[in-house]
């Protein structure tokens, strides 16, 4: 494991389509990698820059997640979120909660403050209310369905289950490996739907071999439980981060998926491959580089 490495990169969604622009989310990525940078170098945890990553991600509105969510076909939001630490493996995530300002923050609640990993729906939201998790109180003049122009597909449609997620993985100068994803899941979802994103090995897994956080048609995610799937490809396979996820996108396409994943290995390689049009990316390289794209280039 390498020690005072720093490496980090965040992801808005692989829903990305060219003829939207993105001249709010680019700048916006961009800073957030800056702060995240700024904290990592300090010696911040892993697990804090990517909570407060997501938190910051969630709080925008811009994303389809947390402020930007959108409704499922009842009208009600339906929020998915999970945390993985890999240090230790410890995890914890929230599903189809409803209510709450930030699902990241309570799936790291869930974590350090129960002996579970996964709380669901009206359990996850009773929880969230006991440890005093900030409320939505007007759910309508809260959310921004920030995602609804980019991604407006009727379901049957070759586009349906067009989507939008955030996340973020971090390598901290300790070595440690963290991720974290957060979603208003795939558009028009059924009540009571789930993707891969709250599912630990789907859609966010860490290892002390790489974290990765995944966006895109989750019922792909977890039919191959996709970020899991990266770490053991390393681990058992002996392939490289590049190898492995690009494999893993492959495999999600020959299946008829579409999405991408962001992921980190211990030594700070970064990748970050999409077969959908375009996904909201950015990344800081060990070395001080800094990349945010949506598209190619
Ligand atoms: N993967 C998420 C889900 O299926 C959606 C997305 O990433 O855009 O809920």
């Amino acid at each position: 494991m390498s020690k005072e490495i720093t490496a980090l990169a965040l992801h808005g969604g692989a829903g990305a389509r060219r003829s939207r622009d993105y001249s709010r989310e680019v700048p916006h990525m961009q800073g957030l990698v800056e702060t995240a940078r700024d904290r990592l170098n300090a010696g911040a945890a892993a697990l804090d820059v990517v909570v407060e990553t997501i938190a910051a991600l969630e709080a925008s509105g811009l994303y389809v997640a947390g402020r930007g969510a959108s409704p499922n076909l009842s009208g009600r939001y339906e929020l998915d979120a999970s945390l993985m630490s890999g240090a230790d493996q410890r995890a914890g995530s929230v599903a189809a909660l409803e209510g709450f300002e930030s699902p990241i923050a309570v799936a790291r609640a869930v974590m350090e403050r129960t002996p579970h990993v996964m709380l669901a729906g009206e359990g996850a939201a009773r929880f969230a209310r006991r440890e005093g998790f900030a409320p939505i109180k007007d759910p309508e003049g809260w959310f921004t369905h920030a995602g609804s122009g980019e991604d407006n597909h009727p379901p049957g449609t070759p586009a349906g289950l067009a989507h939008g997620t955030v996340g973020c993985v971090a390598l901290d100068r300790s070595g440690r490996l963290a991720a974290g994803t957060s979603t208003g899941g795939v558009f028009q979802k059924l009540p009571g739907r789930v993707g891969d994103t709250p599912i630990i090995g789907a859609g966010t897994w860490a290892d002390d071999v790489a974290a990765t956080s995944c966006t895109g048609q989750g019922e792909y995610f977890i039919r191959t439980n996709a970020a899991a799937q990266v770490a053991w490809r390393m681990r058992l396979a002996g392939e490289s981060l590049e190898a492995a996820t690009g494999e893993v996108i492959a495999g999600i396409g020959r299946l008829g998926g579409d999405g991408g994943l962001i992921a980190l290995d211990a030594r700070g390689a970064i990748a970050l491959p999409y077969n959908s049009q375009g996904m909201k990316r950015a990344c800081l390289h060990p070395d001080g580089r800094i990349e945010t794209l949506v598209f190619e280039s």
